[in-house]
């Protein structure tokens, strides 16, 4: 087992990885760019709202067993809440037809048997011919491997593969898709109850695992980005912080987690996804209703989900390259006139804040999939983690912690030099 391992990022992937390897009794010691944890999924204070609000809306499904059991490592699984059951409420701005999706609580799709359980107007039929993504390659299209139309499309699946691909899905990758269906829709009502850290993703996702690993005696050093890396032969000997150089024993290991631009910069001839879409987000100071439900599907509209939160009301927007550069008060008055639709709210525009990751995610296609590396490279005591790597799933915090878990394990293998 190498003695010190080396984290670079302190994103979900790294901090996983830190997780593990500080529980297995290693030496950790991480080292961040900015001045927090979470990288692209964290909480911050809002001066707008006067509140603290998470940078995106982030869903989780009770099947993302790694990112469970990473929250359970941390002592903060029961921060992940949802309904008992996988029921999803939507609605439609365009026609106004409210509906729930009812997916049970069993480790069968029997619901799809069930018209009062699938979506309005759709028959068994069109379920059926979801199955071809089910095995489909990561090289094929999910235009060419399903129908892209129709009520069950427009309803459901259209929802589901832009939210866990961030693309529009008839250009997104059928073998990205499928596993996404494959963990989620055939396992059964009880791998799809939605989850969501109420209290705040760093609360809940964050703050405590670093807790935890100050509490093992692992290091955090936050402003300290990595520069470079030097080898020699099939090792990393030294790690180049700018002002601090650090010099690997021969038993220590790296693991970088950082996401591909920086990865790709600091080792030539590592290849990762080049492009890069957009996700939108709106958080609007307001006392949700009282029997508003905490996700809502909204199909029809320019949003796409709406969270409820206490004194907050959110909603996401997926593969939102076409808003990012609209002005700011009136997409904010756009999105807010959905909201009064779709949430039974009224009135001006509240305190509000949106957040625009332009670089949320690597783009699901064929094409960007296809340069997804996996986490061991050409040196020996170099290992790669982050939602980018070759996890067979989309970027998602599953993919990424599933990454982090892997290269920890990997790490944990190394036989010392
Ligand atoms: C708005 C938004 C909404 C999302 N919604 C969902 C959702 O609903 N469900 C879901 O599952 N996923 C969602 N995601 C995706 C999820 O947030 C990511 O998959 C996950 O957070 C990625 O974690 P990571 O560790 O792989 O990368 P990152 O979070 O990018 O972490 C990389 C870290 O490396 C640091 N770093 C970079 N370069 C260096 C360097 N040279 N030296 C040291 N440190 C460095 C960065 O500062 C960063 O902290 C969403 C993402 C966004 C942006």
């Amino acid at each position: 087992m190498p003695k010190t391992v080396h984290i670079i990022g302190a994103g979900l992937s790294g901090l996983s990885t830190a997780v593990r390897l500080s529980n297995a009794g290693l030496n950790v010691q991480v080292h961040e760019a900015t001045q927090y944890a979470g990288g692209r999924c964290r909480s911050y204070f809002d001066a707008a709202t006067n509140l603290t609000i998470d940078n995106g809306n982030h869903l989780l499904l009770s099947g993302n067993h790694h990112a469970r059991a990473y929250a359970r490592a941390i002592g903060t699984e029961a921060g992940l809440v949802g309904p008992a059951r996988a029921q999803f409420p939507f609605v439609d701005l365009s026609t106004g037809q409210r509906w729930q999706l009812d997916l049970g609580d069993g480790r069968l799709p029997t619901w799809v048997f069930d018209e009062a359980r699938r979506v309005p107007d759709t028959g068994l039929l069109d379920y059926l011919k979801l199955a071809p993504l089910i095995w489909a390659g990561a090289g094929k299209l999910v235009g060419n491997t399903i129908p892209c139309e129709g009520t069950l499309y427009q309803r459901l699946v259209q929802p589901l593969l832009l939210a866990a691909l961030n693309c529009d899905p008839p250009e997104g990758s059928a073998g990205l898709a499928g596993a996404i269906v494959r963990e989620t829709l055939l396992a059964g009502g009880q791998a799809c109850r939605p989850l969501i850290a109420r209290d705040g993703l760093s609360a809940v996702l964050v703050d405590p695992a670093v807790k935890l690993l100050e509490a093992k005696g692992a290091s955090l050093r936050f402003m300290h980005e990595l520069r470079a890396l030097a080898s020699s032969g099939d090792r990393v000997n030294e790690l180049n912080f700018g002002d601090d150089r650090i010099a690997l024993g021969a038993d220590d290991a790296v693991v970088l987690a950082v996401p591909p631009r920086p990865a790709t910069a600091l080792l030539p001839g590592l290849q990762g996804p080049t492009k890069f879409r957009a996700i939108v987000n709106a958080h609007f100071r307001i006392d949700p209703p009282r029997d508003a439900v905490p996700i809502l599907g909204v199909v029809g509209g320019l949003v796409e989900w709406l969270f409820a939160f206490p004194q907050r009301l959110s909603i996401t927007i997926s593969n939102g390259d076409r808003l990012v550069d609209m002005p700011r008060e009136e997409l904010a008055q756009a999105i807010w006139r959905d909201v009064c639709k779709a949430g039974g709210v009224q009135g001006e525009l509240p305190p509000w804040q949106i957040v625009r990751e332009r670089r949320a995610t690597f783009e699901s296609t064929p094409e960007q999939n296809a340069l997804r590396p996996g986490p061991v490279t050409e040196w020996k005591n170099l290992f790669l983690a982050g939602d980018w790597t070759d996890t067979g799933l989309p970027a998602t915090i599953e993919g990424s912690i599933r990454s982090g878990d892997r290269a920890a394990d990997l790490a944990l293998a190394r036989r010392p030099a």
